[in-house]
């Protein structure tokens, strides 16, 4: 065996060898794949093979929609057939609102090239005689879907990777990693050690124990899943070829052909968790005892649209284990806490997406980034307070609802509360309905008194959008006081801080001492990652505040780039200050009220901070930023005089008619606004042109990673989509993300953010729409829960476009 490779893959499944695959494909040498037992080992080898692209958010369709178009190629390089049966699928809708989430399903494949078209009821019969069409209301066929042979794929994936130079030993645990202090790994079997460059953990239903030997601990739980495989069906035999997959929204699950009968697999509406403390290290190809009763609900269910199942023999029962992360979506990327290992994890879908993940994990090793977005699989998503109980409960409930429809602005209550700020009670008392930020409770609207506590879903507009619209008023009008303690904050500090900054970020840190600037973060390659409010607290001293969610991914950036000389620090404060917002006309005299000295629009003008002392608080930093559109302050303090200055700023604030608001109204302000928000209208798949961030890049600033690649896509003319306002002309509904636009007739973009203009009475949307079709006050059409709609393009924002009253 080697003692050096460049990369060590530990784990022989479909996610193990599609990432040796990639590497090798992209001309990497020197990599080794490590196995345990036998490729296939884990979940790999009983998998269902079933395969479908439509699903979001939009880069996973695209990954998937990689995976299943590389089946024909890896057959025809590897020699190995990967039983690839392209028969396409049907997804099938009973109740008007499953109509909608196929609708749904269908406008925003578009985005990405995925194919899908509805059909009427005779030609979904006519598709696959076996289905009853009884009490159907719409079919959609998605051609993509169909399903393949998971352990010929796995072995595909291998040979075509052996032919290009990698190896793989099978029988060969990984019993010890050990990080040397070069970043080099130590990578420990009974056959030998092999000193790595990178360590790729994708060890499936053992990434726990293999993550244990690095000593780190990933929030992953196995479960059991079951399907069943029935005997030959007459009908089926007869037809002569083969009948697409069939699911349904809410089903509960799901059905394709297998030889002359059926496979239909089930995600049992009483999740079993397996292996709890630890997979056995023994387990090999093995099954767990079934337990029909558990999918009795779902054959049921199964039975209504295809009856043939209820008579057919059952020919074998699997019921496996698989491995998942809290919301069922992989574990991917460097471990922030460690160097140069990397997680492929979790992976719920391995044969929908093992491919993308190993051209993923591919590029982020070879090119030091992935060629798209994949912050919603990266596993530094997940924080620290992702622990045991929450990844058991989180999925469980998951699992259970894995095929529902999730409504437009859902949360999800399973596995919470977990972390709260001091004010929770008190905003709990004033009506707050509470969302789920990076494992924190957060206000996301107040409820009226008397009125319950809880959204109410559905696709029309919720039972939030009158109490909403009175707080946006309110904020338009008077004054909000909103709880931001959810935003990431960090303190830079040391002699290296400002020009370590002016590298790290493209916007010019400020000069002077009380300024703030806004910056995108790019990578090398141009791409946002990162959105941030810079305020210089002293000469050596900054405050960063930026995306909460992104706050692991944020360090682990910060990490890498950091000088090696010492002359800069940073510490994470996210957890250990909390935040308040006041915005509003009336929020100058209210900050006056609290505050010593001069808060006159001369002392603090817009676009400064500093610490000061507020109320009882000695240390508080406030930055006049807006995000409302209004003028307004951002307050950041110790948690502990959180509830101080609340209380006073709430008390002083009833004179001023001080009103809480919630995350839904800065929604519909911000949109309003036309500012977009990282995470929803901001990610890598952009550079700051797009969004027009490109307003604060800085291209004439000696050096800033990314910089290069910027002035190149500068170079190479306008980009290919911009950031549009819509005004949508809407029936009751409004945007939420995701829905296509056309202008003429012809598709031109898709929509990000989505909300209801409370103060403009209008319905409003942000998207990207391709460059050339770009005109302002141009008809568009987009498509609201389905059905095309009239818009109106806007290159301005629709509320304030100069930014006076913020500036103010
Ligand atoms: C019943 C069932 C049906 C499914 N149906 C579908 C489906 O229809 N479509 C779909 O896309 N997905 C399906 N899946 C999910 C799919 O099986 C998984 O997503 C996929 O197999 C995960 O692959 P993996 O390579 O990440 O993990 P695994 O398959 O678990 O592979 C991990 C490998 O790592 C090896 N390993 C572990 N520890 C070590 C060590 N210390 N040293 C060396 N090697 C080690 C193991 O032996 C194993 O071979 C199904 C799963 C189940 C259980």
């Amino acid at each position: 065996m080697e003692r050096h490779a460049r990369v060590v893959v530990i784990g022989g499944g479909v996610t193990g060898c599609a990432i040796l695959y990639h590497l090798a494909k992209m001309g990497w040498r020197d990599l080794v794949l490590l196995e345990r037992k036998e490729l296939t080992a884990g979940s790999s080898w009983h998998a269902a093979g079933s395969l479908f692209a439509l699903t979001s958010p939009s880069s996973a369709a695209v990954l998937q929609k990689y995976t299943i178009e590389l089946y024909p190629k890896l057959e025809a390089e590897s020699g190995q057939a990967c039983g690839y049966h392209p028969v396409g699928g049907i997804h099938l809708a009973r109740t008007d609102d499953q109509v909608t989430a196929l609708r749904l399903l269908h406008s925003r494949g578009k985005r990405n090239g995925i194919e899908s078209e509805f059909i009427s009821i005779e030609e979904a019969r006519r598709m696959a005689p076996i289905l009853k069409t009884d009490g159907l209301k719409a079919v959609l066929h998605e051609p993509l879907k169909g399903y393949c042979d998971p352990a010929s794929v796995t072995q595909a994936y291998a040979k075509a990777a052996r032919d290009r130079g990698a190896k793989v030993y099978r029988q060969t645990p990984v019993i010890a990693t050990t990080p040397l202090p070069d970043g080099r790994w130590d990578v420990v079997t009974p056959q030998g050690t092999i000193r790595a460059d990178y360590v790729v953990n994708a060890a499936g239903l053992w990434a726990r124990e293999v993550a244990a030997l690095a000593g780190i601990a990933l929030p992953l739980m196995p479960v059991e899943h079951h399907y069943m495989v029935t005997e030959t069906i007459p009908e089926i035999a007869a037809l002569g070829r083969e009948v697409p997959n069939i699911s349904e929204p809410s089903g509960g699950y799901y059905c394709r052909q297998e030889g002359k009968g059926l496979l239909l697999g089930a995600y049992e509406s009483r999740c079993t968790h397996w292996a709890e403390e630890g997979t056995p290290l023994e387990f090999g190809h093995e099954l767990l005892p079934d337990d029909l009763d558990r999918i009795e609900a779902n054959l049921a269910r199964a039975v209504e649209a295809i009856p043939c199942l209820e008579t057919a023999g059952i020919k074998r029962v699997i019921n496996g284990p698989m491995i998942f992360s809290p919301d069922l979506g992989p574990l991917l990327g460097p471990h922030p806490d460690l160097k140069n290992y990397y997680c492929a994890c979790g992976v719920m879908s391995g044969f929908n997406q093992g491919g993308g993940v190993g051209k993923v994990i591919a590029e982020w090793i070879t090119e030091g980034e992935p060629s798209l977005d994949v912050f919603f699989w990266d596993v530094a998503r997940f924080g620290g307070w992702a622990g045991k109980r929450f990844t058991r409960e989180r999925t469980k409930f998951f699992y259970e609802h894995r095929t529902d429809i999730v409504y437009p602005f859902q949360e999800f209550a399973a596995g919470r509360p977990i972390r709260t700020f001091p004010i929770h009670d008190r905003l709990a008392e004033a009506g707050a309905v509470f969302g789920f930020n990076y494992g924190f409770e957060y206000p996301l609207w107040f409820t009226r008194p008397g009125e319950p506590r809880a959204d109410r879903y559905g696709y029309g507009r919720g039972n939030w959008f009158d109490t909403v619209g009175e707080e946006c008023r309110a904020v338009r009008e008077g004054v909000g006081l909103l709880e931001i303690s959810t935003f990431a904050k960090y303190e830079v500090t040391g002699p290296g801080a400002a020009s370590w900054l002016d590298r790290l970020l493209a916007n010019r840190m400020p000069k002077t001492v009380g300024k703030t600037v806004l910056s995108p973060m790019l990578s090398p390659k141009g791409r946002l990652i990162g959105d941030f409010t810079v305020t210089r607290l002293g000469e050596a001293r900054f405050l960063l505040l930026g995306s909460g969610p992104m706050q692991r991914y944020h360090l682990r950036w910060f990490a890498q780039n950091l000088p090696a000389d010492g002359t800069v620090k940073f510490e994470n404060l996210s957890a250990r200050y909390c935040g308040l917002q006041i915005a509003g006309p009336g929020s100058r005299a209210l900050l006056q009220k609290v505050a010593e000295g001069d808060m006159g629009a001369n002392a603090f003008p817009f676009l400064s901070g500093r610490e000061m002392e507020l109320g009882a608080c000695p240390e508080a930093i406030v930055v006049r930023v807006s995000f409302t559109g209004e003028l307004g302050y951002e307050i950041y303090l110790p948690a502990e005089y959180q509830r101080g200055l609340y209380e006073e700023l709430t008390t002083r604030g009833r004179a001023l008619g001080l009103r809480h608001f919630g995350s839904r109204a800065l929604l519909s302000l911000r949109v309003e606004k036309g500012f977009p928000s990282w995470g929803i209208d901001l990610s890598p798949d952009y550079g700051p042109f797009e969004p027009g961030l490109d307003r604060f890049l800085r291209l004439d600033k000696p050096d800033f990673i990314g910089k290069a690649a910027t002035q190149a896509r500068a170079a190479a003319g306008p980009p290919k989509e911009r950031l549009v306002t819509l005004t949508v002309d809407a029936d009751g509904t409004d945007c939420f993300g995701g829905e296509a636009i056309y202008r003429n007739g012809e598709l031109a973009g898709y929509v990000t953010s989505g909300t209801y203009g409370h103060y403009l009475r209008e319905s409003l949307a942000l998207g990207y729409v391709r460059s050339p079709l770009v005109e302002d006050g141009a008809a568009v059409e987009v498509e609201v829960v389905g059905q095309r709609r009239p818009a109106r393009l806007s290159t301005r924002p629709r509320y304030d476009p100069d930014g006076e009253r913020m500036r103010g």
